[in-house]
């Protein structure tokens, strides 16, 4: 038996490429039919809205019963912690009493009001699929098909338009929560505005959100993509700052980074029409190359381009190659015999690459592997630069500018902050570095506290689906807990039904995969 473990272990961790094409990619595909069906039924044959109600009910008759039963354990959702983007797995899902907010339907379009009113469960890629179908779009559409709405807003969400319309948050219009005291509570900008402004990246620890309405904006068929090729560092940050503040002229900006004085800087707009001062790239379709493989011929080829790309395939454009995490999974994921065979089946499931992670692969990961997105003043772009080369030596880097506006009196977790020479600048720019550093002696324990307090001292952000190892001090100092304090302390059941968020992101409440995986083998009856 021990063999057989080993034998496994050691292909798990030396074949992981042919191990993720002949096990995960297929397990994948077969997991991807059942949910598309399980949606189509959902949204085709049974009628939403009214089970919505029913739904609800369910979720508030379960706080109920806690409270029954003294209100003693504290509560988190029942989602399985293996299905969450981030490459950690909360441990809390194992103590807390699970909720089951099983709630995935689009429930309504409203095109008069301009919004979609959609469950916590809902995907990008569904609500995309359905919306586009109209003639209608998200204003922000982060790039992953399976991100969930829940999750971006209880979270973060970004995309390439969100020099625009903002963060993820900032196109909520309202949100439906059940509170600890299983109450059904509405908030908007004009009603319960103090809970509807500290949701956003609260991660379920103020009540459970069962719906939001999103704001829509009106779709067109193209996205008429600008590249254009820089050659150093002071014009790969003039470039993207200037495309990223005329937030009129531009529908999508987007920067990847190649090294330190080399990037591709991309203008979007919307458009119906392919123009004759470009070309028509499907680039969705299975057999083309990974986006930011193409995106690196303009540069390359040291000349800028146009491409008309349909809106689809735009937005999720980085899906089939994980941004360029996948060439570490499948280093030959990109050959153009492995497309045109099985590039339909990309990308794994990130719940199954999770799952067969191995001792080995965890202490590589821990040790040599960066996931972050640090969100970072724009006008400190050049700095947060020359640090990663210095420090991390990762390349691509994504560029993604955003917005991140002010809530009139309300504060929320993230505000514009003002810089060092005290001025107040609302443009921010996320900074994703995600791969295999190639800085000499590169360890992610010492790497990763250095970069968090530059980020704290630039005045930045980090994402909490990534790992952190800020103290509590730290993180209340990176994130404003004012008014979430205040908000906790008033709501009734709060403090006992949830955690802090820290206690959700930290090591507190998050663990490797494997040390999960021993966690709830060690829970299972009879093992104990
Ligand atoms: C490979 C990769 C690519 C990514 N790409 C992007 C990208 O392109 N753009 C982008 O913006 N982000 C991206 N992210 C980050 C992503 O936005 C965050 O992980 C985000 O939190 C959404 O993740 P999720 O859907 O897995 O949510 P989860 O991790 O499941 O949820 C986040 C938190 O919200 C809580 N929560 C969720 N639903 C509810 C509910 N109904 N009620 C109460 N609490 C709830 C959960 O308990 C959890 O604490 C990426 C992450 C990875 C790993």
């Amino acid at each position: 038996m021990t063999k057989t473990c080993h034998l496994f272990e050691h292909i798990l961790t030396h074949y992981r490429g042919l191990f993720a094409t002949l096990v995960l990619l297929p397990v994948s595909v077969m997991y991807s039919v059942y949910t598309s069906a399980r949606n189509l039924i959902a949204f085709h044959l049974r009628s939403a809205p009214v089970k919505h109600e029913q739904r609800v009910q369910k979720v508030i008759q379960q706080i109920e019963n806690w409270k029954k039963d003294g209100s003693v354990e504290k509560l988190c959702t029942a989602r399985s912690g293996w299905k969450t983007m981030s490459e950690l797995v909360p441990k809390y899902k194992l103590s807390h009493r699970n909720i089951d907010v099983s709630l995935y339907d689009i429930l309504e379009i409203s095109e008069q009001n301009g919004t979609v009113k959609v469950e916590p469960l809902a995907t990008m890629g569904q609500i995309t699929r359905n919306l586009i179908s109209k003639g209608w779009t998200l204003a922000v559409v982060p790039e992953l098909d399976d991100l969930t709405v829940g999750g971006l807003i209880m979270g973060f969400g970004i995309e390439s338009s969100s020099h625009k319309y903002g963060l993820f948050q900032f196109i909520c219009a309202s949100f439906d929560l059940v509170s600890a005291d299983g109450k059904l509570v509405h908030c908007s900008p004009s009603e319960n505005a103090d809970l509807f402004y500290q949701i956003p990246w609260s991660h379920g620890t103020l009540g459970f959100l069962v719906a939001a309405e999103l704001k829509i904006i009106p779709a067109k068929k193209f996205v008429r993509v600008h590249y254009q090729s820089v050659y150093s560092l002071d014009d790969m940050v003039e470039d993207f700052e200037e495309a990223s503040r005329k937030t009129e002229e531009n529908d999508f900006v987007e920067g990847l980074v190649y090294s330190r004085d080399s990037a591709v800087i991309m203008r979007g707009n919307f458009t119906d029409e392919i123009g004759g001062d470009g070309t028509y790239n499907a680039i969705g379709r299975w057999y083309k190359p990974w986006f930011y493989k193409h995106v690196e011929t303009y540069l390359n080829n040291r000349r800028a381009g146009v491409e008309y790309i349909p809106l689809r395939d735009y937005y999720h454009r980085h899906t089939r190659s994980y941004f360029w995490t996948m060439e570490e999974i499948i280093p030959f994921g990109n050959h153009p015999v492995f497309r045109a065979l099985l590039g339909w089946a990309l990308p794994p499931r990130i719940e199954l690459l999770k799952y067969t992670e191995t001792e080995t692969t965890r202490k590589l990961r821990e040790k040599y592997h960066v996931v972050q997105d640090m969100l970072m003043p724009i006008s400190y772009l050049k700095q947060s630069i020359q640090y990663f080369d210095d420090h991390f030596n990762l390349y691509p880097l994504w560029l993604s500018p955003m917005a991140i506006f002010d809530n009139d009196s309300h504060l929320g977790f993230v505000h514009p902050l003002p810089k060092k020479d005290g001025t107040v600048d609302k443009m921010y720019v996320d900074i994703g570095a995600y791969g295999t550093p190639l800085k000499a002696g590169f360890d992610n324990g010492s790497a990763l506290p250095l970069l968090e307090k530059f980020v704290i001292d630039h005045r930045g952000y980090q994402a909490l689906y990534a790992k952190t190892t800020l103290s509590r001090a730290s993180f209340r100092t990176m994130f404003d807990h004012t008014d979430y304090d205040k908000l906790r302390e008033q709501l009734p059941f709060c403090k006992q039904a949830f955690d802090e968020v820290y206690d959700k992101v930290s090591s507190k409440g998050r663990v490797s995969p494997v040390e999960m995986r021993k966690l709830e083998n060690n829970s299972k009856p009879g093992n104990q």
